[in-house]
Parts: C-alpha cells; structure tokens; sequence
C-alpha cells in the first residue's frame, strides 16, 4: 500500500509545484523508495490535448498515447518513471466520466452531485495502482482558492480519512514576497493561504515557502507558529540558475526529512546523491556554448517546447558545453531570405508544430540548413517540413505541400507528399481515422517501434536498429515519395516496423541533417540524455569550433 502526499500550491500561480514534486520524488527514489507522480488539473478540457500550447504549454504525450500536462514531463525527467495516462487527470475528464455512468444509468434513480459523485470518482483515480509503490505523489493544480479546484480539495481530504491515520500527508508551496522598502519577507500571503487550505479540512504538514531572500530563523518559527507546522517542516525554496540542482537544493534545506519525519519513517534510509551531484557538475562545469536556434511559431511562450529545451539542455550535459538556445519565429521570413535571421546559429532545430502559419519559414530554414551543411534536427512537423524542401528543391516536385494546410485552407493547393494518415498499425490492431473525426485524442499517439536501416547515421547514433519512440500526429511523409527523394540523396533511415510509415529521414551527404516523424525530446533526462539530442550538440560543438 502506497503512501500518499498531497501536493498543493497557495498565495500565486507558477511557483514551481511541479518541480518541487518532481524534485521530491527523486530524493525518495534516492533514498531507496519507489515512487509514481500524478497530476489533477481543475480545468474542463477532457486533456490538454486541444489547448493552445500559447495557453497551456506542451502537451506531454505517455508511452501509452495520453496527451497529459507539461508537468508529468518533469515528473519523468526527474524520476525516469514513465508516466501513463492514469497519471493526469482534469476536471472535464471525470465530468465526463461520470455523466456516460449517468446516461448509461449506473447509478439510476440517484441525484447525481459533486459530492459524493465528483469527488468519488477522483479518489478512484488516485487510488490506481496503489500497490506498485511506495509513494504516491499528487499534485493539485491551481491555487487554493480558485472555484474549480474545490472538488480535488474536498476529495483529498476525504481520501486522507478514508486510509489509515498516517498514510497521507500534504505539502503546500507558497511564495513569501519581499518588500523592498522595509527590508522584510512578509509571511501573511502565507498565513491565508494556510488559513483556506484550513478552512476546507486540510492541515499541511509540510509549507515549502519559494522565496528570492534567505528566510530568516525568526519568520521561519513565525510561519511555523501561525500555520500550525513544525519548525523543521518550514522548507525554504530559492531561486536557483538551473532546476537540476532541485533535488540537492530541496535535499539541502530538508524536504526529503521532513516527509519522512511526517511519516514517521525512522531510521530513515539515507540518500545516495551522486547522480544528482554529477547532473550539477555537467550543468555548471561546461566548455564552451554553443547558439542553437529553434524556428518554430509558439515562440513567444517558451513552455510550448518545454521538453525539447530540456533536452537541448541535456545534450548540452552529454558534451558538458553551455547550449544557448534563441528562439526565432519562422513566419518572419515566410518571403523572405532566411540567412540574416540565421547565420550564425551552431545548429538549427525545427521542432513539431500545427497548421499551415510559419511553416514557408521552416521549409526555407531547412533549406538552409542542408545548402550550408549546418546540423539541423526537424521534430514532427519539422521532419515533414523537411521532406517537403528537398521534394521541392531537390527533387523538382515544385508543388510539394502538406494536405494538412490544403485542409485547413479548403482548397487542393499542394501534392500531398505529406498526406493525411488514415490507418496505421498499433500492436495487432489497425487503427483508422477519418478527415472528419473528433480533434481530441485522435492522432498517432504514443510509442510506436521504428526500424532503422543498418550504417545509417541514426542506427549508429541510437547504438540499434529498433527502437521506440513516441508520437503524435495526424499527417504523414508519403511512403510513395522514397525511391524519387532517396535517388536525390534523402535516406529513409527509420521505418515503421510495416515499411509503410516513414520515421525518419537523412541527408547522405550532410554532416548532420536528420528529421523524425516522433518526439525524441520527451525521452530525454538529464541523467540520461537522448542520443539524438547528445549528438546533436555534439555537432554543433563541432561546428561551433569550425567558425
Ligand atoms: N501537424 C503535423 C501532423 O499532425 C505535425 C504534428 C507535430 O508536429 N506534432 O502530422
């Protein structure tokens, strides 16, 4: 039986609960426990899935094919855990859940409510799998306070009476903002903020207060006397230069002890640090930087390619070199020479994107990429983007486009050398999808085998020839298009394990030109870096001493 700790954030948003979850569950995993990390968001959609990443960040995509919340990808990079679709949940997807039970009359005759009907069913959900770990750790999302999240209070705090006195604990993060003027950090936004979590029948056991000056001793016994919290359980949370060294920051300051001290775990086991202790050495003794610029359209919101600057950032740890990532926006030179807005650039990274805006730019920096013989690396849309260059450019197929942007614009503009996937093989099953179904959760999503030809430059990269990796899209490189691209020096270099889906593509004679259809990034780890993305730095750490 899994021991639960509930994770809750007051006072502001963004303070970092995903992290401090995230950074939790590595020390315990350090400390010898197992450990499995869940997401609750208050908001209606069924999943992420159909938000703007401008909104809401990445869609994190599960090995089993859930579009789930950016945070379960700081779950799995900080614990190496891969989450499933059991791990997010939203409000929308247990409103739904319970209204087909309605509609089928499963619970005929009752009035159905937000309790006990709602909150059920999200004790249900925190409860799967409660056997495969020690630990089960839940962030809530929002901020107490906020009306939709009122359903997740009120379940945790039945959940923890449900279990036995001892098994549950909450951790909530607050900010303690410092005044200027008097010099002081002020611990009232805390004290309230405590004060609601109260007002609904929960008492924190652990405060993780984030904080941009060190907290003094007295408004530590402050904060601990007013909220009702040991001393010992005030967690100061400062700003550091990188997230990896959260797990030894939050170490430092006695998170971990803390929970086991909540618990009543004695003798605790200790830690064994020293991944994280070689995670910071790689982050913070480097040689060298190298410029990468990612052309992509969410630009303006780096959290839309959350996971790939992680793992661009890993990469960076893989040849311990300083990785400065820009982001460029492609639209910018859709009609324009792309050189001004790219030389310079050690490297140059397209990554996965939806819709026809921006994506003349891409094909132009993909161009550009192969005539300068500069590493680019195209993720999804950044692959096909790629195809649809060389179709172009180098195999004279002029009208080369996307049936994805002549379905948005509704009109036949383009040869569909990336056409609209209708059917495909997962397992021992074929899957179909029409033009017409539903937006939500209908891509290819999740992981998927993919052959590698043997001396490729990927089978070399990867160390294998087959491999799995995640994905999600709807559109698709013409498997039709091969002998005509691979006579021009375009090698389709990964296969669907069918021969019937292009995974990925290479230039032959470039010293590093690769695009693949799945989403690399969201494999990546900093004690683990993906080796597409470790060689990816490494060339353009080649490249960067070439000029
Ligand atoms: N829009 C493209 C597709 O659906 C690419 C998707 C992506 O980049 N994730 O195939």
């Amino acid at each position: 039986m899994a021991r639960y700790i509930f994770i809750t954030g007051g006072v502001v948003s963004s303070l970092g609960k995903g992290l401090a979850s995230a950074a939790l569950g590595a020390l315990l995993q350090a400390r010898g426990f197992s450990v499995r990390l869940r997401k609750l968001d208050p908001y209606l959609n069924v999943d992420p899935g159909t938000m703007s990443p401008f909104e809401h960040g990445e869609v994190f995509v599960t090995d089993d094919g859930a579009e789930t919340d950016l945070d379960l990808g700081h779950y799995e990079r900080f614990t190496g855990v891969p989450a499933r679709n059991t791990d997010s949940v939203s409000s929308g997807r247990i409103y739904s859940d319970v209204l087909e039970k309605e509609r089928r009359g499963d619970y005929l005759g009752k009035t159905i409510q937000v309790v006990p009907h709602v909150t059920d069913k999200i004790k249900e959900f925190i409860d799967i799998g409660d056997d495969e770990v020690d630990f089960m750790l839940c962030e809530i999302g929002g901020t107490v306070g906020d009306i939709e999240g009122l359903p997740f209070f009120e379940a945790i705090r039945q959940f923890s009476h449900d279990k036995p006195r001892g098994q549950c604990i909450f951790m909530h993060l607050t900010l303690l903002p410092y005044l200027a003027a008097s010099g002081e950090l002020k611990t009232k936004p805390t004290q309230h903020s405590v004060k609601e979590l109260q007002s609904i029948g929960i008492a924190p056991d652990i405060l993780v207060c984030r904080s941009e000056h060190p907290i003094p001793e007295k408004e530590r016994e402050k904060i601990a006397l007013f909220c009702n919290v040991r001393k010992e359980s005030v967690v100061a949370a400062y700003d550091l230069k990188s997230i990896y060294e959260a797990p030894l920051a939050y170490h430092r300051e006695g998170l971990d002890q803390a929970v086991l001290d909540a618990f009543q775990i004695s003798p605790a086991p200790k830690p064994d640090l020293t991944v994280w202790q070689d995670v910071a050495d790689r982050i913070y003794n480097t040689d060298g930087e190298v410029n990468i610029a990612i052309v992509g359209k969410y630009v303006q919101l780096e959290d839309a390619y959350k996971s790939i600057k992680e793992a661009l950032t890993h990469g960076g740890m893989a040849n311990r070199v300083k990785v400065n990532v820009e982001w460029v926006d492609a639209e910018v030179f859709d009609t324009k020479d792309p050189a001004p807005y790219l030389e310079g650039y050690h490297a140059i990274l397209v990554p996965g994107g939806f819709g026809e805006r921006g994506t003349e730019g891409k094909i132009k920096a993909a161009e550009f990429a192969r005539a300068r013989k500069i590493p680019y690396l195209g993720i999804c849309l950044g692959m096909q983007m790629a195809v649809i260059e060389a179709a172009r450019n180098v195999a004279g197929i002029s009208a080369a486009g996307s049936e994805e942007f002549d379905h948005e614009a509704g009109k036949k503009r383009f040869e569909p050398v990336v056409y609209h996937l209708k059917e495909w093989v997962q397992g021992n099953a074929t899957v179909t999808r029409k033009q017409t179904d539903a937006k939500g959760g209908t891509m290819r999503l999740g992981a998927y085998d993919a052959t590698l030809t043997k001396s490729s430059k990927v089978a070399e990269i990867y160390g294998n020839t087959s491999i799995e990796e995640r994905h999600r899209h709807r559109y698709e490189v013409d498997v039709k298009y091969m002998d005509k691209l691979e006579a021009c020096g375009l090698r389709f270099s990964g296969m669907s394990p069918d021969g019937k889906l292009p995974e990925i593509v290479e230039w032959a004679d470039h010293p590093w030109f690769i695009g693949v259809q799945f989403h690399p990034e969201l494999k990546s780890k900093p004690f683990a870096p993906h080796p597409l993305f470790a060689d990816f730095v490494r060339a353009a750490t080649e490249n960067s001493r070439l000029v």
